[in-house]
């Protein structure tokens, strides 16, 4: 993998890009996206953004939404733009596998394959250029990043700034988190420059639920929070029935894993929603218990040292299980 610096000559050419992230896809992925998207725009390219499968509709506020693919509703689009690009872009994601159905489509695509990602143990080998910076706060700082040092920071706009500040404020915490760094607070800064309204971004975020959401977590943390002292650790196991009782869908659970930090001495959270297709496992960490590598060692996850995530094929309670197994095992790591 080149280093990403190379192609911001090549990328003087107006050229038909597509731009992918991970499936589900969060603040982060989505704005990232749509902001580099915007960028792209104005240097000329011909852009086409596609999400693996759908996601939550309280991103549906950030400019240029409307317009991108749904890999499972819309594959032949979005195989037909692919087929056409000079340019891959893959946002916020280390590896193809987490594109769900359009894995295969990447890794055969014959054009340029760029990585701009945050994630830990990227996979290199399958890119031509690209940048991983585990250091960086979000895909969004990466994106500004890239404006800047492509000597184009008097192209951010007000599109731009707000698609970039949302997946800013959602993976650092609304600046809490420890990648919260001056330079971060430096982009904030630029971006309110552009006219963005932080406080509509952050409630369009966060405030943008359903009665049913709330009901739910109440219904949550009476029934399905067990705490595990001796391992600081609290759990989150919530079953098919829930989901379907209370109506949740897509981007509802998202934040849910973070609750149980809130309480004194617990180090690590840990929350599993029994899916369709699979046990979808989150983590979340204080200090410095490793989440990404107990994903990647115990569910075939992935994802920070704070937050990963993971998959199980067993059933909630086998996988819950292991789960507790792993606890046993990593007992050292939680004191
Ligand atoms: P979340 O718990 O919000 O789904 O994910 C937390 C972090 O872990 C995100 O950065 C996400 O991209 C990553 N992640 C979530 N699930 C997986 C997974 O199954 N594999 C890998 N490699 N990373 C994941
Ligand atoms: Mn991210």
């Amino acid at each position: 993998m080149k280093p990403i610096t190379d192609i911001f000559p090549i990328l003087r050419q107006p050229a038909k890009v597509v731009i992918t992230m991970h499936q589900k896809p969060d603040a982060d992925a989505m704005g990232s996206s749509l902001g580099f998207a915007h960028y792209l725009r104005k240097l000329g390219h011909t852009v086409t953004v596609v999400s693996p499968t759908n996601w939550a509709p309280w991103l549906n506020w950030m400019p240029g939404a409307g317009n991108v693919l749904n890999y499972d509703k819309e594959r032949e689009k979005a195989q037909a733009a692919l087929s056409e690009a000079t340019w891959l872009f893959c946002l916020d994601f280390n590896i193809f596998h987490r594109t769900k159905h359009f894995e295969q489509d990447l890794y055969k695509a014959q054009c340029l394959k760029v990585l701009i990602d945050h994630h830990r143990e990227p996979d290199v080998d399958a890119f031509d250029y690209g940048i991983s910076n585990q250091a960086k706060s979000s895909t969004c700082e990466m994106i500004f990043d890239l404006i800047v040092a492509a000597g184009d920071e008097q192209m951010l706009d007000k599109e731009i700034s707000a698609c970039l500040y949302a997946g800013l404020i959602a993976d650092t915490g609304s600046f809490r988190f420890d990648a919260t760094t001056p330079a971060v607070h430096y982009m904030a800064a630029r971006l309110m420059e552009q006219g963005i309204r932080h406080t509509e971004i952050h409630s369009l975020l966060f405030d943008n639920f359903l009665e049913n959401r709330l009901r739910f977590m109440g219904h949550v943390f009476s029934h399905r929070l067990e705490f595990f002292y001796e391992y600081n650790t609290a759990l989150i196991a919530i079953p098919k029935y829930d989901i379907l009782k209370y109506e949740i869908k897509t981007g509802d659970t998202e934040g849910l894993v973070n609750f149980p930090l809130s309480v004194q001495g617990i180090k690590l959270a840990a929350l599993v929603i029994d899916r369709e297709e699979e046990r979808k496992w989150s983590f979340r960490s204080k200090d410095h218990f490793d989440c990404n590598t107990f994903a990647r060692t115990y569910f075939n996850g992935g994802g920070h040292f704070n937050a990963s995530g993971g998959g199980s094929k067993d059933s909630l309670q086998e996988t819950v299980n292991r789960f507790k197994q792993a606890l046993k095992e990593n007992e050292h790591l939680l004191q």
